[in-house]
């Protein structure tokens, strides 16, 4: 295979398209980012002869911004109506793979949830022809394989391994809406703490008796989130907080500037979700990181602009300089979350 196929929010394949050909120029290699605007996924080619394992390996998931999902894939399939299974377990069979599981997906797009129907409709007859020619077995290191349908006559292959993908359906983490919170925006601090916080160590790092901030808090999505783990939060936002969220006792509401407010100790956690200038935001969080106001933050950069992967980049870039300058060690990761619209979230975790 000499191709990676990576999954994004639709109307964001060209940010991921530049990322991943920045990226891989930085790694050493030259390719070819393919994608359509709206399509849902970007396909990154490698000349004639190079391993996409290789680059695979080298642009792990967790090191890229606007990917769901990351595989290893073989040249898109077009498929006669009359006998769509025949081409695709050639194909498999060809390739020499083999795996323990089989997804079928589409793109996060209108066209693609009508393709679901179809796509279930094959799922059983194509795992019987697989596990015949022997390419579906168990022990095959965990290995995935992923249908991605574009259309009803096409699809493309991808494979993935363990430790290097999304064990979610087409990359996207579903998440109940708790009917308690304040307003939608609580799902992207979930999310956020599924993507940047290791399960095991949520009772230790999002535990009981931590102090936080929320800076922009209003109404308390976020603010809530916290509350629902034990933690007692400075709320900083001008505007009014949800009534039963401040009867918790856990909160103290400051009607003071985010920007400038400033801790009266160490805290445990900052969060911030106000809508300003990624800069200014990138600012205002490497002065909290360089000054160890906290040990954890996760903020959100907004990207209301046309090229959105150089201003990440720019800001991702800066904030990393400045840490080190201050000899601040510090891990950083950023990623567009599915509950994420024209925004970024970013964490980082001060190494103590
Ligand atoms: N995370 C919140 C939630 O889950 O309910 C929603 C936050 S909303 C997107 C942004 C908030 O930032 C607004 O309530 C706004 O009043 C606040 N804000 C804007 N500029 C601010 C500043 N300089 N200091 C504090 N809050 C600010």
């Amino acid at each position: 295979p000499s191709e990676l196929l990576c999954y994004c929010r639709p109307g964001f394949e060209r940010d991921l398209a530049e990322e991943l050909a920045d990226k891989a120029e930085e790694a050493g290699w030259s390719g070819t980012p393919l994608h359509a605007a709206g399509d849902g996924f970007v396909r990154f080619a490698l000349p004639e002869g190079e391993s996409a394992n290789a680059l695979h390996r080298a642009l792990p998931l967790h090191g890229l911004v606007f990917a769901r999902q990351s595989l290893v894939a073989l040249p898109a399939l077009t498929l006669d109506r009359e006998d769509r299974l025949g081409p695709i377990v050639e194909q498999v069979v060809a390739s020499g793979w083999s795996f323990e599981s089989l997804w079928q997906e589409t793109p996060d797009t209108n066209d693609g949830k009508a393709l679901s129907g179809l796509a279930k409709a094959l799922a059983r007859p194509l795992e019987s022809l697989l596990k015949k020619r022997g390419a579906l077995r168990r022990k095959a290191g965990g290995r995935r394989l992923h249908l991605l349908w574009s259309a009803g006559d096409v699809v493309q292959l991808g494979m993935s391994f363990p430790g290097n993908r999304s064990e979610q359906p087409g990359g996207i983490r579903r998440l109940r809406f708790p009917k308690a919170a304040p307003s939608r925006s609580t799902l992207k601090l979930e999310e956020a703490w599924h993507e940047f916080v290791p399960r095991s160590e949520w009772d230790t790092r999002l535990a009981e008796g931590m102090q936080a901030a929320d800076l922009g808090a209003a109404p308390g999505g976020w603010t809530w989130q916290l509350v629902h783990r034990g933690m007692h939060v400075y709320a900083i936002d001008n505007g009014p907080m949800d009534r039963a969220l401040m009867a918790t006792g856990q909160v103290e509401h400051l009607r003071e500037d985010g920007f400038v407010w400033e801790p009266p100790y160490r805290l445990d956690w900052l969060v911030c979700d106000i809508v300003d200038k990624p800069a200014r935001v990138q600012a205002m969080m490497e002065r909290w990181l360089v000054r160890r106001w906290c040990r954890e933050a996760v903020f959100n950069l907004k990207l209301p602009m046309k090229r959105r992967w150089p201003e990440v980049e720019v800001c991702l870039g800066r904030l990393e300089a400045a840490l080190a300058a201050a000899g601040v060690a510090a891990d950083i990761a950023c990623r567009h979350l599915y509950h994420d619209r024209e925004e970024v979230t970013v964490h980082v975790r001060l190494r103590d």
